[in-house]
Formats: C-alpha cells, sequence, structure tokens
C-alpha cells in the first residue's frame, strides 16, 4: 500500500479534488479548500485504502499506520504550536468518517478528542471558560461512550437530566413541574453552570464503569485509536448498509477517516456554527441559503435539537428569514464581517467546483473556519433548476447540464401537490423540508412505519426528531414529519435524497407515549387549544410548504417546470432512442403526450375488457361452446374496442400505436368467487354447476406457460380477427377525419414463423376486407413481441414475418431466468441481498444474460430484414441503467408508462452523451 495518510494545513495538501475514491467526499474537500487558501483547521486523512485494509485484516490497522498518524500529529503540533495531550497548550482534534458518497449522518463522528481531567483544566484556562471546557469534556465522553465503547446515549439522559436540574436550582428555575423536553426548553446546554457540568462528567464515568467494567480511557493516543477504529466499523453499521443499498454504493468503496484540529463554536457569543448551500437545496433557487446557532458545536444544528437560525436577513438577495425576529437572529446581523467573508467564500468555492456547494463552518470568537464543502445533495426540482441556470449562466455546458440531473429524482417533479381548492383542516405548519403531497396513517417509531407499510398501508412517520437510527422507517413512509429541527436537520436532508415528502421543525406539535399533541394557533399566533393525534389517524403532509392537515386532502398532479421543460429540450436534442410510453386508454394516450411520449409503444388490450358493461360479453365469449357462440359474443365486444382505439388513435394523432392482440390466458376474465359465479349463471341462462366446470378445465397449472398470448388464435383464431377488425375500422375512421393514424399491430408471445404467419394472415384478411367495406386504405404494419429465449434465437427467421419487434422484457426476463414474474418477489430480495443480482432484474436489465438476448435477436432479425424496427415495452423502459444498455444495443426507441416518460427522455439523453463520450470527442465539440 502507498501512503495511508493525506496531510492538509497552512495552504498545502498532500491531496486534492480529484482524489474522492481515496480521501472520500470530505478529505477531498478538505485538501481542496487548504490549496485554494480557504480558512481550515489543519488535520490529515487515513485513506479509504487503509479501511479495506482494515477490514481484509480482519478489523485490524495495516502494519505502519500508527507511525504515520503520530508522525501526522507532530505535524499538526508545530503548525498550531500545541500538543496533542498536554495540558498545558492542548490540541484537541475531531475525527470524522467521509466516503467517496456523501452518506450524511449514517456514519460516525467524534469531537473534542483528546481531553481528560487535566487536559480540561489546561484548556480552561487557555480559552478563559471552565464552563466551555468542561462542556465540551462532557459531549466527548457521551459521544466516545457511545459510539467507540458501545453504551448507548440514552443511558446518560437521566444524568443530564440532574444536571439540568441542579442548574435549574442554582437559576432559581422551579423545574419540578417540568417533563423533560420542557426542562431542556427552561435549562438549555448553554446554561448548564460548570458546577452541574463537572458532577455530570463524574457520573457520565461512572455509568461507563458500570457498563464496561473499566474505566473512560484517560490517554489521548487510545482515544485516538479507538475512534478512526470505530469510524472504519461504522462503515459497515446497519444504518450505512441500509442507506448504500438504497443508492446503489458498493461497499467495496470503504471510508476515509478525516482527523482534523478542533475549532470551537461554543466559545460563546462571538462564536457559532453553521450549514449553508451555495443554492437552495429544495427549490434550486440562486440565493446563499443556510442556518446557523450562535454559541454551539457543530453536531447541534444537523442533530435538529435546536432550531437554528437563518444566515442572511430576509429581502433582496437575503436568505430565508421572513420577519423581524428571524433578521435580527441572522448570522448576517449578529456578526456582519463573518458573514461577508463567508459569502464571498461560498462564492468561490461554487465557481470553483461548478457545481452547488454544501458547507459546514464554525465561527471561532469571530474568526470564521470551514469545516467542509462538498457537492450538495437537492431534490430533483432543485437539481433541475440548478443545472439549467448554471448552463445559462455559462458555468457548465449544457451537455453538463443534462448529466447532472439524475433521471430518478426527477420523479418527484411528477409527484402529486394538495388540491387548494380542496376542503381541508390545517393542523399545523413547520418548515417546508421536502416537497411533495402525502396523506397516511401517523405511525411514532420507524419499526412500526415499516411494519404498516409492510401490510401494505400509507404511513407518516412523526418524530420529535429523526436519527440516522430511523432511515429504515423514512424508506418505508410516504412522508415524515418532526416537531424539531431545521431545514438541514437530518429528516430534511435524508427525505430530500429520497425525493420524500418532508414537513420539520413543527413546534406546535409534541410526540410523546404513543400520540402527538398538537397545540392549535390563531391567526395572531395565540394559542387556543389543542389537539391529540393518535397512531392509526390519517394526516396530510404538504411539504413544498411546510403544513400539515388532519384527514386526508385531495391531490392534483404535478405541474412540470420551466426550467424542466428547458432541460428536457435540451435532452431531446441530443437522444437518439425514440420516448414511447405504454397506454391502454385515451386518457393514459393524453398523459404520455402531454410528458413528450412519441408514440404508443404497448396498448395492452386486456385491460380493455374488464369494465363491467363488457367483461359480461367477455366471459360469454369464453364459456360459449362452439365457434358461433363466441363470434356472437365478440360481435358485442367489437364496437367497444373500436371506440377504445378511435379514442387512443386521436389522442396520437400523427404517431405510431402499436396494439397488442389478447395475451392473457382466458381464466383471468372468468369469475373469482362463488357469488360472481351465481351472478353469471343468471345472465347467461347456464347453470352454475356447468359454468364451475367450464371455468375448471381452463384453469391452469402454470399461466405464464400455458395457454395465452398467440397460442390462443390459433386455437380460437376469431378473437384476433375481432381485435383486428376493431383496431382497422378505428383507423380508417380516424383518416377519414383527416386525422393521421399509424396502427401497428402485435402479436404477443410468439416464438415460430409459423405463428406469425397465420396471425399475419388472418390480420391481412381482415385488413382487406376492412378496406373494401370503408372503400379506402390505412397503412398497417405487422410485428411481434419477442419474450421467449427461442424468439430470440429464432429472430432471422421471424423477422421474415414481421416489420417489428418490441421486446417484451418482463417475460423474456422471466422465460430466461425460468423465475415466474409473480413469485418472485418471495426470495428475489434474498439474491440481491447476497449479492447473486446487483439489482432485482425485474427492474433492471439482466444485461448479461437478457441483454445477450436481446442482442442476438437484434443481430439475426436485422440481418434478415434490414431497417427491421426495435423497441422495448418492458417495465426496463423506464429504467434508466437499462436504457443505457438499450442505446449500446442500438434500439429504435423505448416505451414507459407515461410518468416515467419524462425520466426516459432524460436517461435516453444521457445514454447517448456517455456512449458519444465512450467513443471519443466529435469533431464539432
Ligand atoms: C413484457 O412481457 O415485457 C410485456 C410488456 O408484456 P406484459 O407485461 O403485458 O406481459
Ligand atoms: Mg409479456
Amino acid at each position: 500500500m502507498a501512503r495511508s495518510i493525506y496531510f492538509f494545513g497552512a495552504g498545502q495538501a498532500d491531496g486534492d479534488a480529484q482524489q474522492k475514491d481515496l480521501l472520500g467526499g470530505k478529505g477531498a474537500g478538505l485538501a481542496e479548500m487548504t490549496r485554494l487558501g480557504i480558512p481550515v483547521p489543519p488535520g490529515f486523512t487515513v485513506t479509504t485504502e487503509v479501511c479495506n485494509a482494515y477490514y481484509a485484516a480482519g478489523k485490524v490497522l495495516p502494519a505502519g499506520v500508527e507511525d504515520e498518524i503520530e508522525a501526522a500529529i507532530g505535524r499538526l503540533e508545530s503548525l498550531l504550536d500545541a500538543r496533542f495531550g498536554s495540558p498545558e497548550a492542548p490540541l484537541l482534534v475531531s475525527v470524522r468518517s467521509g466516503a467517496r458518497a456523501s452518506m450524511p449522518g449514517m456514519m460516525d463522528t467524534l469531537l473534542n478528542l483528546g481531553i481528560n481531567d487535566e487536559i480540561v483544566a489546561g484548556l480552561a484556562r487557555r480559552t478563559g471558560s471552565e464552563r466551555f471546557a468542561l462542556d465540551a469534556y462532557r459531549r466527548f465522553i457521551l459521544t466516545y461512550s457511545d459510539i467507540v465503547l458501545g453504551v448507548p446515549r440514552d443511558r446518560f439522559e437521566e444524568a443530564l437530566g440532574r444536571a439540568r436540574r441542579d442548574a435549574a436550582a442554582r437559576l432559581g428555575v422551579d423545574a419540578t413541574r417540568l417533563n423533560s423536553a420542557e426542562l431542556e426548553r427552561k435549562v438549555p446546554d448553554s446554561l448548564l453552570d460548570p458546577e452541574s457540568l463537572a458532577a455530570l462528567i463524574q457520573r457520565q464515568k461512572e455509568i461507563v464503569v458500570g457498563a464496561t467494567g473499566n474505566a473512560f480511557p484517560d490517554d489521548p493516543r487510545a482515544q485516538l485509536g479507538g475512534a478512526i477504529r470505530a469510524v472504519f466499523d461504522s462503515w459497515n453499521n446497519h444504518r450505512a448498509q441500509v442507506y448504500r443499498k438504497m443508492h446503489d454504493i458498493p461497499e467495496a468503496w470503504g471510508t476515509a477517516c478525516n482527523v482534523q484540529a478542533m475549532v470551537f463554536g461554543n466559545l460563546g457569543d462571538d462564536s457559532g456554527t453553521g450549514v449553508a448551500f451555495t443554492r437552495d437545496p429544495s427549490t434550486g433557487e440562486r440565493r446563499f441559503y443556510g442556518e446557523w446557532l450562535p454559541n454551539a458545536q457543530g453536531e447541534d444544528v444537523v442533530a435538529g435539537v435546536r432550531t437554528p437560525h437563518p444566515l442572511s436577513r430576509s429581502g433582496p438577495g437575503g436568505g430565508a428569514a421572513s420577519d423581524d425576529a428571524d433578521d435580527a437572529s441572522s448570522l448576517e446581523a449578529r456578526m456582519p464581517e463573518a458573514h461577508a467573508q463567508l459569502v464571498a467564500v461560498q462564492a468561490r468555492l461554487e465557481q470553483h467546483f461548478r457545481d452547488m456547494q454544501d458547507l459546514e463552518f464554525t465561527i471561532q470568537r469571530g474568526e470564521l473556519f470551514l469545516l467542509q464543502c462538498r457537492t450538495g445533495k437537492r431534490t430533483g426540482r432543485a437539481a433541475v433548476r440548478i443545472a439549467v441556470e448554471m448552463a445559462r449562466e455559462g458555468l457548465i455546458s449544457q451537455r453538463e447540464a443534462i448529466l447532472r440531473v439524475d433521471p430518478g429524482s426527477i420523479d418527484q417533479l411528477l409527484h402529486p401537490s394538495i388540491d387548494e381548492g380542496a376542503p381541508k383542516r390545517l393542523l399545523a405548519r413547520g418548515l417546508p423540508a421536502s416537497p411533495g403531497a402525502a396523506t397516511g396513517q401517523v405511525v411514532f417509531s420507524a419499526d412500526e412505519a415499516e411494519r404498516r407499510a409492510g401490510q401494505g398501508k400509507a404511513v407518516i412517520l412523526v418524530r420529535s426528531e429523526t436519527s440516522p437510527e430511523d432511515i429504515h422507517g423514512m424508506k418505508a413512509a410516504r412522508g415524515v414529519l418532526t416537531a424539531r429541527g431545521g431545514m438541514t436537520s437530518h429528516a430534511a436532508v435524508v427525505a430530500r435524497g429520497m425525493g420524500k415528502s418532508c414537513v420539520a421543525g413543527c413546534s406546535a406539535i409534541s410526540v410523546s407515549q404513543g400520540q402527538m399533541a398538537v397545540t392549535i394557533y390563531d391567526d395572531h399566533g395565540h394559542a387556543t387549544g389543542s389537539i391529540k393525534v393518535k397512531a392509526g389517524d390519517l394526516i396530510t403532509l404538504d411539504g413544498g410548504t411546510g403544513r400539515v392537515y388532519l384527514g386526508a386532502v385531495p391531490t392534483v398532479p404535478a405541474a412540470l417546470s420551466g426550467e424542466f421543460e428547458e432541460l428536457i429540450g435540451w435532452a431531446d436534442a441530443v437522444r437518439r432512442l425514440r420516448v414511447r410510453s405504454n397506454a391502454d386508454t385515451p386518457h393514459d394516450a393524453r398523459t404520455a403526450r402531454n410528458f413528450g411520449a412519441e408514440g404508443i409503444g404497448l396498448c395492452r388490450t386486456e385491460h380493455m375488457f374488464f369494465d363491467e358493461e363488457r367483461i359480461d360479453a367477455m366471459r360469454e365469449m369464453i364459456l360459449a361452446d362452439g365457434e358461433a357462440g363466441r363470434r356472437r359474443a365478440l360481435a358485442k365486444l367489437l364496437p367497444f374496442q373500436r371506440g377504445d382505439f378511435l379514442g387512443v388513435f386521436r389522442e396520437m394523432a400523427g404517431l405510431p400505436v402499436t396494439i397488442r392482440l389478447l395475451d392473457p390466458p382466458l381464466h383471468e376474465f372468468l369469475p373469482q368467487d362463488e357469488a360472481q359465479l351465481e351472478q353469471l349463471s343468471k345472465a347467461m341462462g347456464i347453470s352454475a354447476k356447468e359454468l364451475r366446470r367450464k371455468s375448471q378445465e381452463l384453469a391452469e397449472y402454470n399461466p405464464m406457460l400455458g395457454h395465452r398470448g398467440c397460442r390462443l388464435a390459433i386455437t380460437s383464431p376469431e378473437i384476433y380477427e375481432m381485435q383486428a377488425r376493431a383496431i382497422l375500422e378505428a383507423a380508417c375512421e380516424v383518416a377519414a377525419a383527416g386525422i393521421e393514424v399509424e396502427p401497428e399491430i402485435m402479436i404477443p408471445l410468439s416464438m415460430t414463423r409459423r405463428e406469425l404467419a397465420i396471425t399475419r394472415a388472418l390480420v391481412e384478411g381482415v385488413a382487406e376486407q376492412v378496406f373494401a367495406e370503408k372503400g379506402r386504405r390505412v397503412d398497417v404494419r405487422f410485428g411481434t413481441m419477442i419474450e421467449l429465449p427461442r424468439a430470440a434465437i429464432m429472430a432471422g427467421e421471424l423477422a421474415e414475418e414481421a416489420e417489428f419487434f418490441s421486446f417484451g422484457t418482463n417475460d423474456l426476463t422471466q422465460t430466461t431466468l425460468g423465475i415466474s414474474r409473480d413469485d418472485a418477489g418471495r426470495f428475489l430480495g434474498a439474491y440481491v441481498e447476497a449479492g447473486i443480482f446487483a439489482k432485482d432484474p425485474f427492474q433492471s436489465l439482466d444485461v448479461p444474460g437478457v441483454g445477450a438476448l436481446v442482442e442476438l435477436a437484434r443481430d439475426r432479425g436485422r440481418a434478415a430484414r434490414p431497417g427491421l424496427k426495435l423497441g422495448v415495452c418492458g417495465e426496463h423502459g423506464g429504467d434508466p441503467s437499462s436504457i443505457a444498455f438499450f442505446e449500446r444495443a442500438g434500439l429504435d426507441y423505448v416505451s414507459c408508462s407515461p410518468f416515467r416518460v419524462p425520466v426516459a427522455r432524460l436517461a435516453a439523453a444521457q445514454a447517448a452523451l456517455t456512449a458519444e463520450s465512450a467513443r471519443g470527442p466529435r469533431a464539432t465539440d
């Protein structure tokens, strides 16, 4: 292994921003900021390679690393004129995790390390504040015990409560009738006096001895070794694992560990700490945006225990502040010089990195230090706005703008919002932490959220504040509501990343013992009463405005922003793949067209038969004895089908519409229970017994592999005849009205040339009849789905009959893997967990397996019929990573559900740009 440690300090750094893989995002950012001459406390990064070696050796640090750490500590000491472990000139450090991709709050961080009873006294002398030194020490014991020694935080709660009561008594506050939340509000950490803190420290140490049998470690070097190991261990804690899985972060990356000289934001009213974004992470608006707390340490802001203040004053160019009180508490008002310096630094960093940055800073006695700088997480809406505006500003190119937006994240833009006109009962207001409307039953714990969501219930997770332990519950919930914390609290940051609705810092609610009490305020802010909301009650969140409503409030569909239209316009100009939609009704067709679909790639006709007025005729057809009976029933269905196709053709005027003839096995249409059977027996005048016998006859052991698809037409051609007639009559009618129509008739589940020859002759026969009757012809294409391995293998022969192929990758995955689509859910999760598949192959194409069949069919099909049109209409047509493969494979189009059309348009553009850069630069670039 090369060097293990990368040092940064005094304007020089061993690493730089390019070395994220080795130094993690935080380490690379600290190195780069140091190089830029931005004030950063010096420190060093232990690399991700060391983390990986640590795990490879069974959790042992590789030889030599400890010596390198010792040398780096020596460099820190001489830079700062302080000594690690010395009471005279104490050097305290922070120890923080930092992986290649940011994983907010998932791994561990320790502050104030390098302290003990003697050093705390020295620190008190150096800083002139005994209270501060003791506070730093008691915080360190708490986090170190929790993270390194395995003594959970809540074991210390009571001791902290006692310290607060002691302090309250000294302050003359009557604490006897206050609950712990009220007590904390009356006696915040900043009011704990030296006597209470000293007693608290002793109690904390006793708790550690009681829990571990050992004294709390006093030796700073032992503390440091333990902390570095704990940071590496936290790479594999439960919440980090869950987060990695959700964000496709490989375990093999490992985390780096940053050891950095402490600066203190809690040295009094001329100190503070905060977080900032160079643009608004929620909306993308170009304004410096963030929050700070005076006299506090970094964890206070992120933990959301105290609700922070805005950085800037409201008004033109100002920040989040909305009233005079906020203005007065803003950093701009309280420390104008540090604020001005911060504004300059953030502008410089954004220009340098050419992207929105997320910053952490501390002000120590008026002096500003940057502690972190990384690409900021943002909502889908913000991602689009920032990319487009940065391209307009000339900071990035349009191509970079296209590549900057994660197609998955724009799903959020398509989320519904609250119907403003609907009646609703406002419960409370909090911060608009992550947009989107969400309705669900209230749950008060992450486990409960997961349990109820597993039963198919929509839930809203309500917490005082969330912590990283709640990640699984946040994932399971539709939305998150917290009583405390700001826009950068854990709940807000994580919910935004997940694209989940979140209202944070809703101070009107208080959560305890399985219920939530909501104080109701009048328009003047006076409390007028309160309401109790229990687990299971329905509430609705509006994450875009911060409003919380009682009950379910109706929502309205999303409207796309101007920036989005602009970005997608740029994307359309560079993409090669066409994007169509799977749509079965005129309504879906319209939605799809509004989202930019360039045709319909799959109209599943079976869905049209389930309407109340049609299902009886369908059942009659299925249960009829002989062809004549079937034809009678089909004649009843014909006008309905024709009407459906008319509507779809009109909506898609001028664009191709691929209609698939009937696919599912017929038993799917039969009555499912006795009551329905009795009803049908009356309607059809056939005995229930007879009906039962017939439906048993139609039952199949494995309906996915039985009498379905074009096999239905081989035994009962009149079904496809009726459908072909309905399609062609509708097409002629639409054409007669002067509307351009491009029907494509598609045969499902074929695997032989002969199946296609038979069904093609059938379709062509009907077409000639209809054209003769209508006195006009329309162009109609005939094609097939490729859903079976044999179809892919025999694609050369199939292409002699078919003018187009559409890969039905749902069935092709099922039949290639031999895994039933309907049963896969029970065990595929375990396959993904065990690393057998990187992702669920029904969501993201199995490129080496199913993808190879797609390429084989492409080659054989196009060899037989040059120019053969190729598309995909399985679920994979809307999945960005599968789309990248379809681009490489040279398909003509993808087809996906209407709401995924914008996602697919963007993903197709990214795939084209990526494929292009893999081929090398263009001459015109
Ligand atoms: C497919 O199999 O991929 C397909 C689109 O058809 P269905 O999902 O209707 O079986
Ligand atoms: Mg299929």
